[in-house]
């Protein structure tokens, strides 16, 4: 408890140094150099503290903290799958981490090279005519794709069309980007397995819709196999269909979303190529058109001129920009190193290998877990809680205990149409022992579910902390030290 308590955590003493400045670091003139309107009234509100300090407090913070570079993460929904730190390194390249969005063009033409392959290869994979990389994240990617959507019926002098359809079972982003582009949300149930029921989709296909959004395999990590006929009849009825490719993971040089029938797509660079995200970013969110919508991808643009030169372009159809200048660029080019590493061959490894980790976890655990949906799933999978309730252990408990061994929790109460859900994803990073190890754990705890329930709901016990409020925690964190300090 040392850490946390407020006393202890308190480092700062008045007059500590981690270095000092040279008398005279402000030039001939001193400190009399600066405009007057521009030095500051009163000292910073900063702590006090030696390096010694500041290296030991993060240290010790940072072996606190679960990560995947510390243990298996099956995060459903997240994809947190590791991240090589070849990436790191070549993201880090000066050439590239020192460029200045404002600077000439002609002198950054390796980092428009970077860009322009890595929005071909994304094309290639998904199957589309063109990528923007602008979009920091995959919820401003599906505002950036929505509100390509709109343009495109906008420009066709089809105003009518305000609506969008979204399933029950879809991330919570999906509606709350269709709300902030100014659609209009129409929902539609899913099918117990999560599967979009056609029967229910047809009647709201009216003149007044502007397109659906879907996530293929769906949040219960089934493949829609009516893709082909859903497409067909979003189409008919003037529709554009909407792809959240978040969690590409399953079908990377396998499956094209383009060849679904979608018309627009957006992928999370920070899931499905990697890049460290927990904790909220950066992201990215490149977003993917069809031939028809390409003029409407947001500004700037990068093309190559006949003689191989690139350059950025300004499209006059273009919704406008969405980004300041071009994006997260160091994650673009995290995600360009994880493809070219692994190659042609090796990305088209990643999907089935996510699939078969998924397959192999949950048909290991289905005789302690309740399987609301059998067969084949693709990269994740839900349970709905422990089969045998009786004892009163919830998916919470189950997810705190597994703190205590070790692992992360997998995603919990999603998606919202099993009261217990539990949704796991291995992803294609992990061997064969961490998830025979996780497996192992996951009976153990089943098992004292059923002879000691109080360990479980009484868990962690070993963790830094033990069972957080989280309703506080959410609604009055404290996050930085003038918080700390005033709480
Ligand atoms: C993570 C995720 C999103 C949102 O991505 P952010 O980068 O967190 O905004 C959207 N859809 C699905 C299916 C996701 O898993």
């Amino acid at each position: 408890m040392k850490h946390y308590d407020k006393l202890i955590f308190e480092l700062s003493r008045p007059g500590r140094k981690g270095y000092q400045l040279p008398a005279d670091s402000f030039g001939v003139d001193g400190i009399k150099s600066i405009p007057s309107d521009l030095l500051r009234q009163s000292d910073p509100e900063l702590p006090e503290v030696s390096e010694l300090d500041v290296v030991r407090h993060y240290t010790n913070l940072s072996s606190k903290n679960f990560g995947v570079d510390t243990g298996f993460y099956p995060l459903g929904s997240c994809t947190m799958k590791y991240n090589p730190k070849i990436n790191e390194e070549i993201a880090a390249l000066p050439e590239f981490s020192a460029l200045h969005p404002l600077q000439d063009p002609e002198t950054a033409q390796g980092a428009l090279e970077l860009y322009w392959n890595l929005q071909n290869a994304l094309a290639q994979l998904a199957g589309f005519a063109e990528f923007t990389l602008n979009p920091f994240a995959g919820a401003h990617g599906e505002l950036t794709g929505l509100m390509v959507m709109r343009s495109y019926h906008m420009a066709r002098g089809d105003k009518k069309r305000t609506k969008v359809i979204v399933p029950d079972s879809a991330h919570g982003t999906n509606p709350a980007s269709a709300m902030v582009s100014g659609l209009q949300v129409v929902e539609v149930k899913s099918r117990p397995n999560g599967s979009i029921d056609i029967e229910d989709l047809k009647p709201l296909l009216s003149d007044e819709i502007a397109g659906i959004m879907m996530t293929n395999p769906n949040t219960l990590g089934m493949f829609e196999t009516e893709i082909l006929e859903i497409a067909k009849l979003v189409h008919e009825a003037g529709g554009l269909l909407y792809y959240d490719g978040a969690n590409f993971n399953p079908l990377l040089g396998k499956v094209r979303p383009g060849d679904m029938g979608f018309d627009i797509m957006h992928i999370n660079l920070h899931k499905t190529f990697s890049t460290p995200h927990g904790g909220g970013g950066p992201g990215s969110g490149p977003v993917g058109v069809a031939a028809h919508l390409v003029d409407f991808l947001p500004n700037p643009h990068v093309k190559k001129d006949e003689n191989g030169k690139f350059y950025v372009d300004f499209g006059k159809d273009a919704l406008g920009s969405v980004s300041a200048f071009f994006g997260n660029f160091g994650v673009m080019m995290k995600a360009y190193a994880y493809i070219l590493s692994l190659g042609k061959e090796g990305i088209r490894n990643v999907g089935p290998m996510a699939t078969l980790n998924a397959n192999y976890i949950k048909e290991s655990l289905k005789d302690d877990y309740l399987l609301p949906i059998a067969g084949a799933c693709k990269h994740e999978f839900v349970f709905d809680g422990l089969k045998d309730k009786s004892t009163g252990v919830t998916t919470l408990n189950v997810a705190k205990r597994l703190l205590d061994y070790g692992f992360h929790a997998p995603t919990i109460y999603f998606p919202l149409l099993f009261h217990e859900s539990m949704m796991i994803e291995p992803t294609e990073t992990e061997s064969l022992e961490t998830l025979d190890e996780f497996i192992d754990v996951m009976h153990k705890v089943a098992k004292e579910a059923r002879e000691t329930p109080d360990v479980v709901k009484d868990a962690p016990l070993s963790t830094i902390v033990r069972k957080l409020d989280e309703t506080t925690a959410a609604k009055n964190p404290i996050l930085n030290y003038k918080a700390l300090k005033n709480a």
